[in-house]
């Protein structure tokens, strides 16, 4: 596999896509028949997101507490090394702090070395639907930087045990998460822009962004960036407004905005067939743009499904 900064360094206008595993029941088919119309369009790298575990607890009649598991889409190591296999193209599993302690993490983190998957996106991860804030596990991490950090130090061959002897090193290379909006629990967007550098102070290559619909908030976004130092790959992540119900769910659930111009039309639709053009034509216009002003990689969130993207991609690449 190579690193995923070299990919961004190629001349052409490039992109990538972020999947889904898909939800429990399904076969591996699921993700092939998504990916193959997308992997046609050569794609620099596939990201498949991590969902982690969560149980209810119900009370038996015989008094005992029953554990039921809530997770909906396992999979994703698994599926990163099957896209590995399948198409010889580049996965990126996401890994997250929620619900790994450092021990799990570094087992997690040889399986991944093992499989040659040797991108990874580094996350902290949403609090589960039982917290009302994010909750580290007990000896587990608290921010996507702590979690970096562990990652780095195996890069260095340095593993939780001390006396370990003749310890190789991995090679992974490290992505992560930044907010042109800011992220939601953030008092402001400096004070977030300073934990996005101490992200790249400890060792990421990349950053990916939250969805954004206005490329203004990117421009501006990467100028702050730039001013305070942050100097790595900044790639934009998009996507296109496809169902009625995602023009108020998507800013309720990534806290973003809609810029007037794509909302006024959007709620003007008279069906999910219009937003889906709607959505689908700002997404390739944004896309130009971006192209335009010599950002040579985009990423799309597909929410695992193909056909809007391969539409945006045909209008694009
Ligand atoms: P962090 O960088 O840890 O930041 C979290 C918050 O803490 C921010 O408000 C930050 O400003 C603040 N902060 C950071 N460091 C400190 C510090 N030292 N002291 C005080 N405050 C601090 N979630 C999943 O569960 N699975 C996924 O697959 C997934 N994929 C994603 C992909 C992308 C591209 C993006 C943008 C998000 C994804 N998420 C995913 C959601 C992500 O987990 C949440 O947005 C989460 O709330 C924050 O993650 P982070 O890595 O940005 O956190």
């Amino acid at each position: 596999t190579q690193h995923i900064e070299n990919a961004i360094q190629q001349k052409k206008p490039t992109f990538s896509v972020e999947i889904l595993p898909p939800t429990k029941g399904n076969n591996i088919q699921h993700i092939f028949d998504t990916l193959d119309p997308l992997v046609e369009f050569n794609p620099a790298f596939i990201d498949v997101t991590y969902h982690r575990e969560e149980f209810v607890y119900k009370k038996h009649p015989n008094g005992l507490l029953e554990r039921k598991s809530v997770r909906k889409r396992p999979g994703t190591v698994a599926i990163c090394a099957a896209i590995q296999n399948h198409y010889k193209v580049d996965a990126i599993p996401h890994i997250i702090c929620g619900g790994f302690d450092k021990e799990d993490t570094e087992n997690a983190l040889i399986e991944l070395n093992f499989l040659g998957i040797d991108n990874l996106l580094v996350l902290r991860g949403d609090p589960v639907k039982s917290e009302s804030t994010f909750m580290a596990e007990p000896n587990g991490h608290r921010y996507a930087s702590e979690l970096l950090e562990q990652i780095a130090n195996l890069n260095k061959g340095k593993y939780l045990d001390d006396e370990l002897e003749n310890s190789s090193k991995t090679d992974f290379c490290i992505g992560v998460a930044g907010y042109p909006e800011k992220h939601f629990e953030a008092p402001n967007l400096n004070i977030d822009l300073n934990y996005l550098k101490k992200k790249v102070d400890l060792g990421a290559e990349y950053i990916v962004t939250q969805m954004f619909f206005d490329n203004k908030r990117f421009f501006d976004f990467v100028d702050k960036c730039r001013k305070i130092g942050i100097e790595v790959p900044i790639i934009p992540g998009l996507k296109p407004i496809t169902t009625q119900s995602q023009i108020t769910a998507l800013p309720k659930t990534f806290h973003v905005d809609l810029p007037d111009e794509l909302a006024d039309e959007l709620v003007k639709a008279k069906d999910n067939k219009e937003v889906k053009e709607i959505g689908t034509e700002w997404t390739i216009n944004q896309s130009k743009e971006l192209i335009e002003n010599g950002i040579p990689l985009i990423h799309y969130y597909t929410m695992s499904k193909s056909d809007v993207v391969v539409r945006v991609l045909r209008g694009v690449m």
